[in-house]
Order: C-alpha cells, then structure tokens, then sequence
C-alpha cells in the first residue's frame, strides 16, 4: 500500500516533530532548545551529549478521536493532509486520463475506508521510525501528560493507568503545539475537527465546513474532489492573514470545482435529528434566519496552545492571554532563561539551532529569517 503514496516520500519524515522536551540534569553542558520537531532535534541533543527525554501524550479528541507518537504534523497534519488530497486529485484527473485515452471505471465509487485504512498504515509506519530513532538514540520517552510543579520541576501523569512521576530537568522545551478550537456555542461532540477527519470510518458525506483558514479550504477541497457536497462557512474572508489577491483565487477556483460557500455567517445553532444528521441554523448576511441539514459540521475556526495543562503559574513563565501561547524571544527563549518554547515549529536545519544553543552562541538572533510551518 506504501507504494501507492510514493511521491509523498520524499517529504521529511521528521520535519515537524513536537513534543514536550526535556533535557535532564547531567553532568553534560546543557541543551535546551529544539527546531523542526522534537524527534530531530532530541537525536540531535543527544549526539551532542546531553541527556534527553520527552514527554508526549494525546488527549482525545471532543468526538473521540486519538493516535499516538509524533504530534500534529505525522498524525492529523500535514502528512495524512497531503494524502488525502493525493487522494483526491487521482480521482479528479479521471477526467484527464479519459482525454488521452485512458479507460476510466466510473462505475466504482470511492472507497473512504481503503483510503484511511492506507493512510493509516503509513502514518503507523511514520510513528514507529520515530519511536525507533529515539530508542536507538537514547532519548527517553514518556508516553505521558506532562505539567510543571516547578521551573525544573515536572509531574508526569498516565492517565490511563492513574500512574504519576516526578521528574527534574536542567533545560526545559515547551513544544506543545495546539488542537482545534470549536465554536463556543456549539456542543462540541457534534462536531468534528481536523482531529478526527482522518480518522473517520466512514466518508463524512454531506459536509459543513465552519471557518476559512487553510484548514478548512484544505478539508473542504479533498472532500469535494471526492465527490462530497460540501459547504463552507465563512465569518469573514478566506485565508485571512494570506495574500488577499492569491486567496480570492483559491475562492473563485473552488467555486468552480463544486465547493459551496457561504459567506458572512456563522452557526448560531446545532441540533442532532433522529436520523443522526446535524440540523444546522445561521443568521445570512442579509439577516435572513436559514438552516440546513448535514451529515457532519467540521469545525476548522482555528487552533489553541495546548497550555492550559501545563500549570505554567508555577514556573513565572509568561503566556499569552488572549491566545495562550507560550511568550519567547527570537531564540525562543522565555521569561525564565532555562525554559524555551517553540512557538512556531521551524521547518528548516533544527541542528543548525540546536548547536546554537548548545554552545550558548546566539549569534543568530532573529530565526524570522528561516521558513517555518504555519
Ligand atoms: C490539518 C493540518 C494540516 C497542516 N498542514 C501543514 C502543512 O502542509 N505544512 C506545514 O508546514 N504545517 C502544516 N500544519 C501545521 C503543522 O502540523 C504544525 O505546525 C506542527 O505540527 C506543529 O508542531 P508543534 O511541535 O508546534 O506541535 P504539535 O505537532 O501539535 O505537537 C505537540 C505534541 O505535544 C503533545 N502535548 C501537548 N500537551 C502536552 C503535555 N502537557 N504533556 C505531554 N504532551 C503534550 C500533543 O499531544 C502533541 O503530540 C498542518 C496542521 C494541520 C492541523
């Protein structure tokens, strides 16, 4: 089945590894400090002599949804993301292949489970290198949720066995990434999210897309490539922060492949029928009350810094409070000198910050420089 996703090989297997990460104390010279994911850059501490380990721990999703080892990115990000639209676009060039003379079975609908089930046996693969290389390493790992009691302090908790330990460290990462925010009035376990799409057995059918981040086009994109009736939702313009010209395109060329939009709106209302599917009602933009019926609402408004359970109080280190993002300087440092926090996952050479870090050289102040994931 791998086979089948061969031009997704060359992406970087390890390109966007977070975790929480530690670095213990040694008697090494310290590390602190990660770049495009934790796996890299923890092999990396280690060749460099430190002693490392990180935490990484899943909770599930509001619709249940949970995988394991290797953060968004490999799990429910750009990995599963890219296949799916691979997915996608070979049955949209159906229309191509019949053009220069291929025969096309358009008898034989898509097949959702199959494309999951492959999906996910790669992802497992993913999951299990990464697990390798840091075992082959010697980085330690906890399958664990982690929290602060300290600044060099943390509780480590496995909530499934209701199993705690304490550990110290003499240089911390935070690397928590973030998951989706759901609408605030909405029940969220009537929706689903980026989370859970991946993940679903079956093809979510007629589809409420709700925000206009690239998420949410992304989804609403594959999903319609696979023949789905699907509608976005959108509060205000798409792709807010991206060049407006390019995503008015995105819009227009979406439009024309058969995803619905509706423009200034929001749902003001969600309720689950009898029959399972999601009644959905919204205010237009005119001030006209409309609902409609779906088969699933996928909420794709945004994503929150997983900080909350971090107990950050206990360490002075300083959050955001409007977005709860860790704060950090250009090198990613926080208030408190020896905790760092990957604020925004760095795609390009985490060796080159690692080894920065690691001689306490920053001659290299500002990183706005080097592509970073969004
Ligand atoms: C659908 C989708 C598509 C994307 N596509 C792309 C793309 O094409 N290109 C791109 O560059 N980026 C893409 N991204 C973004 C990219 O996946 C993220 O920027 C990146 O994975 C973030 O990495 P991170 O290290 O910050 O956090 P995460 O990957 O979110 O990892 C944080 C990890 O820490 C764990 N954790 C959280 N709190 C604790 C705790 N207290 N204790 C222990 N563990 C904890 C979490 O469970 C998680 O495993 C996409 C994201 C999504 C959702």
């Amino acid at each position: 089945m791998v086979s089948h996703f061969l031009p997704f090989h060359h992406f970087p297997s390890f390109s966007a590894f977070p975790f929480l990460f530690f670095d213990f104390h040694s008697n090494t010279n310290f590390l602190s400090g990660a770049g495009s994911g934790g796996v890299k850059a923890a092999t990396t501490a280690c060749k460099l002599g430190a002693k490392v380990a990180v935490a990484d721990y899943v909770v599930p999703s509001p619709a249940g949804t949970s995988w394991g080892l290797g953060g968004t990115c490999i799990n429910v990000g750009c990995i599963p993301k890219k296949l799916f639209h691979f997915a996608s676009q070979l049955g949209e060039s159906r229309d191509d292949m019949e053009g220069v003379g291929w025969g096309v079975d358009r008898k034989t609908p898509h097949d959702w489970p199959k494309m999951v089930e492959g999906v996910q046996k790669y992802i497992r693969q993913l999951r299990w290198n990464a697990k390798l290389v840091l075992a082959q390493i010697g980085v330690k790992y906890y399958n664990m949720l982690a929290k602060f009691v300290d600044s060099h302090t943390i509780e480590l908790l496995d909530p499934k066995k209701n199993k705690k330990e304490t550990v110290t460290a003499k240089n911390i990462l935070i690397a928590v990434g973030g998951r989706p925010t759901y609408l605030p009035n909405i029940p969220k376990e009537l929706t689903i999210s980026s989370d859970d799409i991946f993940y679903l057995k079956q093809n979510p059918g007629k589809t409420l897309v709700v925000g206009a981040s690239y998420i949410a086009l992304e989804c609403a994109g594959f999903l319609t490539g696979m023949g789905n009736d699907v509608t976005v939702m959108v509060r205000s313009v798409l792709l807010r922060s991206f060049d407006q010209a390019c995503a008015k395109k995105v819009g227009s060329y979406m439009e024309l492949r058969g995803t619905k939009f509706i423009h200034g709106s929001i749902p003001s209302n969600l309720e689950k029928l009898e029959n399972g599917r999601k009644k959905v009602s919204w205010t237009d933009k005119d001030g006209i009350e409309r609902s409609e019926e779906y088969d699933n609402v996928l909420v794709a408004i945004g994503r929150t810094a997983n900080t909350a359970y971090l107990n950050l109080e206990s360490t002075g280190v300083q959050i955001n409070p409007n977005n709860l993002k860790v704060i950090a300087n250009e090198a990613d440092q926080t208030n408190v000198p020896h905790i760092y926090a990957l604020v925004i996952v760095l795609i390009l050479d985490p060796n080159l910050l690692l080894l920065l870090l690691w001689l306490e050289n920053f001659f290299l102040k500002d990183f706005s420089p080097i592509p970073r994931s969004s």
